[in-house]
Order: C-alpha cells, then sequence, then structure tokens
C-alpha cells in the first residue's frame, strides 16, 4: 500500500516534470524579424533579425528562427539604433511628460541635457531626481559652465579671483564625479559671456581629467562666428579634450555662406589632432529668449532687475536700443522684425506666435526697426518671452549638415502638448533629416544619417553599450518606414509628432507600439564613465 502510494507519486511528479518540458521557456524576450538594419556605422542596410533578451540585443542575423515571447514583424522597414540627442533642455519637461512623446516618436531613446553652459546643480541631486521619476526615456547631463560661474560669482562682469576660481574648479570636479558627461558653455549668454577663454580652459581641463568633452553654444553664431569657431577649438586643444560646436549655425544674412569658412576650421583643427566636432538641427530659424537674442550682454549684467533699471534710465535706454537695433538688422532679427516670432510669454499666453512686426503695431506704432526694438524692449519689461529667429541660410545649414564631423542634435526639449509655440524642433529634428535630406534632397544616405543620429554621438560621449546594433549592447531601437517617414511639426503648427516611426524600443522594453505610446517607462539615467 504505503509502497503503491509511493509509486503513483512518483508517477504525478514525472508527468508534471514532463508537462513543465513541454512549457518550454523561450528562447529570446523579443525578435524584430524582417528589417532593414541600419546598424549605426554608417555602413549599407542589410536584412536581418535582431533577438533581445532583457534589456540587451543579443543576436543579430539573417533569419532567427528560435521561440521568443514576442515577434514582431518590422515588414521591411528600417530597424537603427535608437537616436540619442546630445543638445536637449529636456528637463524643462520631462517631470510634466515623463513619456517624451515628442522624442520618442522621433525615435529618439536617450537624451543629454546641460546644454549652453545651464545645469542644475549638483547634478547629484538632480540625477537622484530623474533617477526615481519613472520615465521612458534615458536620459544624462553635461556641468554648465555657465551655472557653476553663477553659484560662484553672480552674474558679474569680472574676471574671478583666484579663490573663485578654485570654487569653480571644485564644482565641475564634483559634477564630473557625480555623472556628468562634460562640460558645456554658453558664452553667448550671461554669465558665459563675461567669462574668458583662460577661464574656460581652466575648468575644460579638470572634465579632460575625467575624459569629458567640452561642448559650446559659441560666444557668437553671427558676425564674429569665425572667431567663435577658433576659440571653441583652442579650448580643446589647451585643454586637452574633446570639443564640439553645439547647433552650429550661421546669424544673419551679412555672414551667411560662412559655413566654408567654419567647417575649414575644423578640418584644419582635426588635421593637427584637435578633436573637434559639430552638432546641429535642421531648421533655419533658432530660439532663446527675446532679451538674451536681441539685447547686448552688458545690458543683462547682474540679472533681470538690474536690466530693468538700465531700461527705466533714458540715456542707457537709448544705447541699449541702438544695439537691439543693430541685432534686428544684421544679426538674429534677420533684417526684419517679421523674422522674430514670439514662443512662449508667460505673462501674456495671447502674445504667443505673433512676430515682432505684429506686436509692433499693437503698440500703436509702425514696424520699422527702430519701432521694432522699442516693441522687443518693452516685451524684456514685462518678463521676456522666448523666441523664434528666421536668420538661417539653407545652404549653410546643407553644408554643415554634410560635414562627417556633423552630428545631429535637437536643442528642443518636452513640451507639454499644445502648450505656446514652441520651435518644431522639438517634435521634428530626426524624422526631418530623414524625410528631407535624406529622402527628398539626397543631401546624406540614410546610413549617414542614422550614423549622425546614433554611434556618432554615443562615441562622442563615451557611449560604449548604445548608439550601434550589435550583440551585447543595451536594446535602444527605433523601427520606421523610411518612405512615409516626416516631420509634421511646421512653425505655425509646432504641436504635431512625427511620423513614420512604428516601434521604439528602450533597454529592451517596448514603448512604441505599432504606433501606440504605451504606458511603460523603461527609461534610466545615464552616468559618464559607469
Ligand atoms: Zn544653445
Amino acid at each position: 500500500m504505503c509502497k503503491r502510494v509511493l509509486v503513483l507519486i512518483g508517477a504525478i511528479l514525472t508527468t508534471a516534470l514532463m508537462q513543465g518540458a513541454v512549457v518550454q521557456v523561450p528562447t529570446y524576450d523579443l525578435i524584430l524579424r524582417n528589417g532593414r538594419i541600419v546598424d549605426g556605422s554608417g555602413s549599407p542596410w542589410y536584412r536581418g533579425d535582431v533577438a533581445i533578451r532583457g534589456d540587451t540585443i543579443v543576436r543579430i542575423a539573417p533569419s532567427i528562427t528560435e521561440s521568443a515571447t514576442r515577434i514582431i514583424d518590422a515588414g521591411g522597414e528600417v530597424v537603427a539604433p535608437g537616436f540619442i540627442d546630445i543638445h536637449s533642455h529636456a528637463r524643462e519637461g520631462i517631470f510634466e511628460v515623463p513619456a517624451a512623446e515628442n522624442y520618442i516618436r522621433q525615435g529618439v531613446t536617450t537624451v543629454i541635457e546641460g546644454p549652453d553652459g545651464s545645469s542644475p546643480l549638483p547634478i547629484a541631486d538632480f540625477l537622484a531626481r530623474l533617477d526615481a521619476l519613472q520615465k521612458t526615456i534615458n536620459i544624462g547631463t553635461f556641468v554648465g559652465q555657465g551655472s557653476v560661474r553663477t553659484a560662484v560669482m553672480g552674474l558679474v562682469d569680472r574676471k574671478p579671483t583666484v579663490d573663485e576660481l578654485v570654487k569653480m574648479r571644485t564644482l565641475v570636479e564634483q559634477g564630473m564625479k557625480d555623472g556628468a558627461f562634460g562640460l558645456s558653455s554658453g558664452l553667448f549668454y550671461v554669465p558665459g559671456t563675461f567669462t574668458s577663454t583662460d577661464e574656460v580652459v581652466e575648468l575644460a581641463k579638470v572634465a579632460a581629467r575625467f575624459g569629458g568633452i567640452y561642448i559650446s553654444h559659441m560666444r557668437d553664431e553671427a558676425s564674429r562666428v569665425v572667431d567663435s569657431v577658433k576659440e571653441t577649438v583652442e579650448i580643446g586643444e589647451r585643454g586637452g579634450l574633446p570639443t564640439q560646436l553645439t547647433h552650429h549655425k550661421i546669424i544673419g544674412v551679412g555672414n551667411w555662406g560662412r559655413s566654408i569658412e567654419t567647417l575649414k576650421l575644423v578640418d584644419e583643427a582635426r588635421k593637427r589632432g584637435v578633436d573637434a566636432t559639430i552638432d546641429e538641427y535642421p531648421y533655419t530659424a533658432s530660439s532663446t529668449s527675446i532679451g538674451a537674442a536681441l539685447l547686448p550682454a552688458w545690458a543683462q549684467e547682474g540679472g533681470r532687475e538690474k536690466v530693468v533699471e538700465r531700461l527705466r534710465d533714458p540715456g542707457v535706454r537709448a544705447d541699449i536700443k541702438s544695439e537691439v537695433v543693430r541685432s534686428i538688422q544684421n544679426e538674429r532679427g534677420g533684417g526684419d522684425p517679421k523674422n522674430v516670432v514670439l514662443a512662449r510669454c508667460d505673462w501674456n499666453q495671447s502674445l504667443s506666435g505673433k512676430n515682432l512686426a505684429e506686436v509692433t503695431r499693437i503698440r500703436g506704432m509702425e514696424p520699422t526697426i527702430a519701432n521694432a526694438a522699442e516693441a522687443a524692449m518693452w516685451i524684456v519689461e514685462q518678463g521676456n518671452c522666448s523666441g523664434i529667429f528666421h536668420a538661417i541660410a539653407e545652404e549653410d545649414l546643407r553644408r554643415i549638415l554634410r560635414h562627417p564631423a556633423t552630428m545631429i542634435a535637437s536643442d528642443g526639449g518636452i513640451p507639454v502638448f499644445g502648450k505656446a509655440n514652441p520651435h518644431p524642433r522639438n517634435y521634428g529634428t530626426f524624422a526631418r533629416v530623414l524625410a528631407v535630406y535624406v529622402r527628398d534632397l539626397n543631401t546624406l544616405t540614410l546610413e549617414e544619417a542614422v550614423r549622425k543620429m546614433s554611434s556618432f554621438p554615443a562615441q562622442r560621449l563615451g557611449l560604449t553599450d548604445r548608439g550601434f546594433l550589435r550583440p551585447g549592447l543595451r536594446a535602444d531601437l527605433a523601427v520606421f518606414d523610411p518612405a512615409r517617414v516626416r516631420d509634421a511639426a511646421t512653425f505655425g503648427k509646432p504641436h504635431q509628432y512625427a511620423e513614420g516611426f512604428s516601434t521604439v524600443i528602450v533597454n529592451g522594453r517596448v514603448v512604441l507600439d505599432n504606433g501606440t505610446m504605451l504606458p511603460a517607462r523603461p527609461g534610466r539615467v545615464l552616468y559618464h564613465g559607469r
């Protein structure tokens, strides 16, 4: 009896084990089948399947027939590494919009914050907050020279003391230890504009010790753009680190064509061993605040209260006005008040989308450049607005884009859908390059464009585990139809998602599924050197 029961139990166990063997664990978590694989290297595409386990690409082969928890048929669409945006203002929106749909729908899976010399400090606290946030996209940061200087000295126009320089070096060092990818500067902005080349070099040397890069919104992108490129190269050379001209552009009709000179400077630098590179967004308009773009730097010293005080003094106001006139005439204003469009005015949202000529009329004046300067100063007095400035030539844009040392970056952020009138680069940058400059104009091959969006920025950042489709790398992928991909966002109607991306995968998790956003939040904080 007792023996028989044991035999029975044994039989049940054997059956259970055999059934267990029948219900096999799938070999892979996910297989993407029938892709046109553009692997990020710039090499021509090839047909293949990609297998993913956990957060990692484990196999790429012409045909993968093993089992998987999920199989997605790419149907001959392009399978590319997820795009990496090396110049992003994502911190403004990511806490409000952690899905970052504007980025995901362009195939972007990683964004790098802290550009233009501006980053939160300490970096560790910022990254801890991001780490605690459930987000869809990967994010990392630079440490900002302007933020470091402001923390130590405020917004003053003077040299630092020896003690202040030591403090600034320590803050950069701490930022790098906390995981920043390098030092960013915005030498066009206050207080970057008050910073000498030597001072930046001293801080760049600190970032260099940690293997970081230097990335700069240069001192001037208009009449002195050539000097600014020289300075950016010099900082890389003397600082001993890779240097990058960020959102490279040539502003102002009188300066158009000078990308020939600036690119030559980059080529010469590279020839003599300076690791200088470029990033660019594919639009002929820029975006920043009206005050920063049109007022002279000296008028902005000390911050908002000081600016308003200066504008109240009739003599000083006249001096400021003459420089605003010059800016509208020759620089960001593009020679016509119509070329300046207000993007976001928190103090009067009805002004969003209006151009400076219209605002001048609303103020009861004819829209001459002198009157538009008055309107611009009035805007700054009221609380400032962000603006869009149409003052870049298509020919310079394409020349810079074609350069092999140029990568794609948006300079955008994560807008709240439907709010204000932001630059379309927020929604369209990567899709626009693929649609306009690859498919329509043949400025770039598909493979070259993908390289500029994936492996090139990854290499620049030292992200050795992303940016290519290769077994062993993190599974960040973007699938799109090269015939249908397009940016829908325009200057008039910016809140429109890019089209043509069907599937986007972040750290092995599908976040865009056959065109539908999923609630998955697999995004991670990326730390330099970890
Ligand atoms: Zn910038």
